[in-house]
């Protein structure tokens, strides 16, 4: 039922053509999202092979957040927004990174204690450049990366390259 449940999930995450800009296949979660079954079987699975190992969960924004807070609800730890540049109220460490044109930030608060087990999640590896510079991130909060976890894997990207082998994929297209 559970495995049921996963592939009902895999079939609720929608492509669409164009968007947001021409050429780009943009994965859509929401509607495994708007399934309770979908979202509870994809919240069990991302969490899985961390159970126990990690002290708090890190969304990245914005869809990672979505999943974040599910999964903290779930496995009972509290959460991490990691935020684009400017955003966040209080001071925060930063790690820049490259896209394909320019360069981005993410952020997080600067008060995470000393060694915290961080999971990081987040709804698409496609290049992993946003993933790789979210574990630099955990690095420089002094804390531990406990594992990677996405919904969806964009093979063919080479998301692994920078992200690392051994990030946790449920699905792959
Ligand atoms: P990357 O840094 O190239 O691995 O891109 C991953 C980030 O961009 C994630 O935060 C995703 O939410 C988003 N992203 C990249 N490609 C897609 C896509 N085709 N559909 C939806 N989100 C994407």
């Amino acid at each position: 039922p559970e495995n049921d449940a996963l592939a009902r999930a895999e079939s609720l995450i929608g492509v669409i053509p164009d968007y947001p800009s021409p050429g780009i296949l943009f994965r859509d979660i929401t509607p495994m999202l708007a399934d309770a079954a979908a979202l509870r079987a994809c919240i069990g699975a991302l969490v899985e092979p961390f159970a126990g190992r990690f002290d708090v969960v890190a969304g990245i924004e914005a869809r990672g957040f979505l999943l974040a807070g599910a999964v903290a609800a779930a496995a009972g730890v509290g959460l991490v927004p990691i935020r684009k540049a400017g955003k966040l109220p209080r001071p925060a460490v930063s790690v820049d990174y490259a896209l394909e044109y320019g360069t981005a930030t993410i952020e997080a608060h600067d008060d995470l204690p000393e060694g915290c087990r961080v999971l990081l999640l987040d709804d698409v590896l496609a290049t992993g450049g946003t993933l790789a510079a979210a574990q630099r991130l955990v690095g420089r909060l002094g804390c531990v990366v406990a594992g990677s976890a996405v919904l969806l894997e964009l093979d063919g990207l080479g998301g692994r390259a920078l992200a690392g082998d051994d990030v946790h994929t449920l699905f792959h297209a």
